[in-house]
């Protein structure tokens, strides 16, 4: 395995590209437009800018990664020589089908074809190719160069070659993997997002204000940050989004939203995106939001 494409140069996928470039593989990123190419770039060189202040890398690391990423708008032409393709674009079902179809004809025939999705099914993915055994999903955590974790998501379809070769390829590039089988919301996001919504019922139901509903799972549970500000970072449309997956996925009422988390979102309160969720992020700084403003 030596040439890897990524297609999606936002967040995830940046990280993703600067990660396998950083442990000497060939990286093409794919983006359909060049300035979110170049603005990815940007990021990756700042990211490692800042490696080299922290010595953990040298100048000529940073040089050397930098060259072993390749940048394209046109994914037939990014995905020809691939041995693994990873799919990190818009969380969008549509948008990810055409790009499986896409790249499963345009891709070489030995080529695995992975998504980074937190949220759609990876066996429907696969379903969209003539490759099914060939489809995984490999699931980074925010920041990629930092987090160590990669959730690796069976499909029902998925073989056990292609799920040990990825294993391998994740502990190649320093990161620690944990096996999910393809059920809604994974193992992550199944765990994490019911104790987001039980934190917002908490405080819809007027049992504790945010900053003490956070105070209690960062100091009680030695949480590195409590599960309204985590929310605030993920986004309170992306939770409310998961939530509505896992909600369909088991038709359980356990996982219905809160509507004090509807209501935000519906008011355009979507945390650190927007400006402010359950804290106030206009300044470049986390402020409380009064509480008497969570209706
Ligand atoms: P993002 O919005 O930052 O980036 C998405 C990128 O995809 C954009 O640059 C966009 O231009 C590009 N794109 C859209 N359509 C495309 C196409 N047809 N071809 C190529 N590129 C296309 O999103 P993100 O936060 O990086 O999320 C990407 C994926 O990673 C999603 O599936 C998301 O669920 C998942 N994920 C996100 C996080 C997170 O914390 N942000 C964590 C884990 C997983």
């Amino acid at each position: 395995m030596k040439h890897i494409s990524v297609i999606g140069s936002g967040t995830m996928g940046n990280g993703i590209a600067h990660v396998f470039a950083q442990n000497n593989y060939c990286v093409s990123l794919i983006d359909i437009n060049q300035t979110a190419l170049d603005n990815a770039m940007n990021i990756i060189a700042k990211n490692l800018d800042r490696m080299v202040v922290k010595e953990k890398i040298m100048e000529a690391d940073k040089t050397a990664t930098l060259s072993n990423i390749t940048t394209y708008t046109n994914l037939v032409e990014g995905v020809k020589s691939a041995d693994l393709v990873i799919e990190a674009a818009t969380e969008n079902k549509e948008l990810k089908f055409k790009i499986f179809r896409e790249v499963d004809a345009h891709a070489p025939a030995h080529c695995i074809l992975a998504s980074n999705t937190s949220s759609i099914s990876i066996t429907e993915l696969a379903a969209q190719t003539s490759r099914p055994d060939k489809v995984i999903g490999m699931h980074f955590m925010n920041p990629v160069p930092i987090m160590k974790l990669v959730e690796i998501i069976n499909g029902y379809t998925t073989s056990a070659e292609v799920t040990n070769t990825i294993e391998e390829l994740s502990k190649k590039i320093g990161k620690i993997s944990a096996m999910s089988n393809d059920y809604p919301g994974f193992i992550a996001n199944r765990i994490l997002m019911p104790m987001i919504n039980e934190a917002i019922w908490t405080l819809h139901e007027g049992v504790g204000e945010v900053t003490n509903i956070d105070t209690v799972m960062k100091l009680g549970m030695a949480h590195p940050m409590g599960p309204l500000q985590l929310a605030d970072f993920i986004g309170l449309d992306v939770c409310l989004a998961i939530l509505h997956v896992l909600h369909d996925g088991f038709g359980n009422p356990k996982y219905a939203p809160c509507p004090l988390l509807v209501n935000m979102v519906n008011a355009g309160k979507k945390g650190v995106k927007s400006g402010e969720g359950f804290y106030s992020w206009n300044h470049g700084t986390k402020d409380l939001v009064v509480s008497n403003s969570f209706k």
